[in-house]
């Protein structure tokens, strides 16, 4: 078997991902091939951890933006991603794939909450590591969570899956001329205000030499490809 080109690696799922073709919440079928992914890309030797969003639920910028109060508004979308996190779990359990949740919200009833010990032991077991709760705090996106947990993970980059097959110059699907790029860096992802993550993530990933990964989720069996560094990708890194 080949080396794996990414031996750790972080997977951020943002919450839309897992809709499908719904416009709101969780589409099983999606969840499945999501997992079945996960599965061919671990079979590979890589160690994989998640991250997991929770936009397909709840966003508290959108309670705020109606004039409510927007930590009230994020607690709601941190645990819209907890929920993300358990149907991505059950899917794996399914499968007979150990996962384990860590929460950086602490709903112990739910699942174990984060702690640094407990996400090296879960690691080091072999298990799916899926990190739920975004960071725990309002103000921070899954995104940052995303660059935070890929540092803790020792994740050699943080693989993001995208409606296109990576970073373009502009909206491929409204701007015809618009270009993929192969390499950028990470300043060139924060100058050219490329929207793939938001700036803090990138900043974050940076300063921690984390790469980032940036592939298409509608084609199966393509994060194992990438994590071989096969596929269609744009790849940012410092190097
Ligand atoms: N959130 C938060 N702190 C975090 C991560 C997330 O408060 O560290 C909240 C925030 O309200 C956000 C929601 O959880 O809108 C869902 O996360 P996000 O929008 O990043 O999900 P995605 O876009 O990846 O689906």
């Amino acid at each position: 078997m080949s080396k794996p080109k990414f031996a750790r690696i972080l997977y951020k799922i943002s919450g839309e991902a897992l809709m499908g073709s719904q416009s709101f919440g969780i589409d099983p079928e999606m969840v499945s091939r999501v997992v079945e992914d996960i599965i061919s890309a671990k079979e590979q030797g890589t160690s994989i951890a998640l991250v997991v969003g929770g936009g397909n639920i709840f966003r508290g910028v959108a309670l705020a933006s109606g004039g409510a109060d927007r930590v009230t508004g994020d607690h709601m979308g941190m645990m819209a991603i907890i929920m993300n996190a358990l149907a991505l779990r059950m899917e794996f359990d399914k499968r007979g794939v150990p996962a384990t949740i860590l929460s950086g919200l602490a709903v112990p009833q739910v699942c174990d909450p984060f702690t640094q010990r407990g996400m090296i032991e879960a690691r080091d077991r072999g298990d799916v590591v899926i990190f739920a709760g975004g960071t725990g705090n309002p103000y921070f996106t899954s995104d940052t969570a995303a660059a935070l947990r890929a540092a803790e993970f020792g994740a050699d980059a943080i693989f993001k899956g995208t409606q296109v097959d990576g970073i373009y110059s502009a909206d491929p699907k409204k701007d015809p001329n618009a270009e993929r790029f192969q390499t950028l860096s990470h300043d060139d992802v924060l100058e050219k205000r490329l929207t793939i993550m938001d700036a803090a993530a990138v900043a974050l990933s940076r300063d921690n030499d984390i790469d980032l990964v940036v592939f298409s989720i509608h084609k199966p069996g393509e994060l194992a490809r990438v994590v071989m560094g096969e596929g269609i990708f744009t790849y940012v890194s410092s190097a």
